[in-house]
């Protein structure tokens, strides 16, 4: 008899091996030998085929073509980032949030942001300059288990990550999300000393339909590297800026100094929003400053 081939996705790679659900089913396989050899390592969340061996293991055969992939952490066909901030301890830093958001747009993913931590103080200007700018915003508060619902709704079927700064409250979330997963918080008490999270793997777990990653050992700063968007495509991942390009006065405009800049004549009327069009400013510079070849 043939070894049986079989369609899945990777749910948990840990070792060396990689837990590939099939419908109900879930098979611990091997990669093929080959992926040692090439740069195609297989992910989580990557759509793989498996050969079944006799013994009920599996070997992964072939990774059909991921929409994007992050490497810390590492996933693949993320459809949405949530983008977690916490009103206090710590302050949500406006340059992080939007560096973030810029690596999602790049890469196809739809950043969301949650305000966590709404019993430390009001979120409300955080939430309209994200609303404003064309983003889905949820207010959440771990202390008083309020917000969840209409979280738990915004999931699709797809893979739904985590990220945000340590201490801002994922693990806290996430274990209000997946009452079962029951991750150690508070990775950022001193006294603790280090993180609890030692595991750095990736794990996917479903909640009705939607997979939802867990994320929460790594930080915003694992994934904030602004250094793969092309700097003339970073304006793209501004979306309140999209309906204003083309309208400067020079082709070709960066959007970064004053003459004629359309962009820029849209943030003095008030329609963008002034920390957004700075962040842009600041990851333009960045982006800017980098050689081609130290990329
Ligand atoms: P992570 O590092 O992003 O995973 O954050 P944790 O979930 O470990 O939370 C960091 C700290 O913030 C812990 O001490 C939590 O108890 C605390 N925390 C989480 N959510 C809230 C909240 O809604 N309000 C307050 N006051 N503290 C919270
Ligand atoms: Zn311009």
């Amino acid at each position: 008899m043939q070894n049986e081939k079989l369609q899945g996705k990777i749910i948990k790679s840990l070792a060396g091996f990689y837990y590939v659900e099939v419908g109900n089913a879930i098979f611990e396989c091997k990669a093929r030998g080959n992926f040692r050899h090439s740069n195609e390592t297989p992910l989580t969340g990557d759509n793989v085929e498996i050969l079944l061996q006799k013994d009920g293991t599996g070997v992964v055969e072939k990774i059909i073509d991921r929409k994007n992939s992050l490497v810390r952490p590492p996933l693949a066909n993320v459809d949405r980032l949530y983008i977690v901030v916490s009103v206090a301890d710590p302050r949500p830093n406006l340059l992080v949030i939007d560096k973030l958001i810029a690596i999602a747009e790049d890469k196809g993913i739809e950043p969301v942001i949650i305000i966590n931590k709404t019993d430390l103080g009001n979120g409300q200007q955080l939430s309209e300059i994200y609303t404003s700018a064309g983003f889905e915003v949820y207010a959440v508060c771990c202390a008083e288990n309020q917000g969840f619902d209409a979280v738990k709704a915004s999931f699709c079927k797809g893979i739904n990550a985590f990220t945000g700064n340590s201490g801002v409250g994922k693990s806290s979330i996430l274990n209000h999300i997946l009452p079962g997963l029951d991750l150690p918080t508070a990775c950022t008490s001193e006294k603790l000393g280090r993180c609890k999270h030692t595991t750095r793997h990736t794990e996917l777990f479903k909640l009705n339909e939607a997979f939802i990653a867990d994320t929460a050992g790594f930080s915003s700063l694992d994934i904030a590297r602004c250094e793969d968007v092309n700097k003339q495509d970073l304006q793209y991942s501004f979306r309140e800026f999209s309906e204003h390009i083309g309208k400067c006065r020079f082709t070709g405009c960066a959007h970064v100094k004053d003459a004629g800049c359309a962009i820029k004549a849209r943030v003095e009327d008030g329609t963008i929003n002034k920390s957004r069009y700075e962040s842009y400013c600041s990851l333009y510079n960045d982006i800017k400053d980098i050689k081609e070849w130290e990329k």
